[in-house]
């Protein structure tokens, strides 16, 4: 069923527009986490609401619920999760972060001459 296909693709796109913005700003203002969630689970919803969009979970979609370590938990529709997913990765690339410089191995950091090797 290919028209059938296309206009969910169609409505889906459609929902990114409003919704990735969303997403975005409430990664920013810390009302989304923007850490992976060390435990993901999928399941049928139970009415609860959508930590993305806020509309409710009903019990025909499928949730996905993300605990965080400390055991916050997060509740998505399959869609918003896979928009957090993708959204948290570019917040977390977009943000500056601290310049780590390697310290070189084998160097001397004392500026003393290296010791002499024993001879013999
Ligand atoms: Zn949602």
């Amino acid at each position: 069923m290919p028209g059938l296909a296309s206009r969910f693709e169609k409505a889906a796109a459609m929902e990114d527009i409003t919704l990735r913005p969303l997403i975005v700003a409430k990664i920013r203002d810390s009302r989304l986490p923007g850490t992976t969630p060390p435990h993901v689970w999928g399941g049928p919803g139970h009415g609860a609401a959508c930590s993305a969009c806020e509309d409710t979970i009903s019990k025909r979609q499928r949730e996905i619920e993300a605990v965080l370590v400390g055991g916050t938990t997060f509740m998505f529709h399959v869609h918003c999760f896979q928009l957090w997913d993708e959204e948290r990765e570019a917040v977390q690339d977009a943000e500056p972060r601290t310049v780590v410089t390697a310290r070189k191995r084998g160097e001397s950091t004392c500026g003393c001459p290296p010791a002499p090797q024993p001879t013999g």
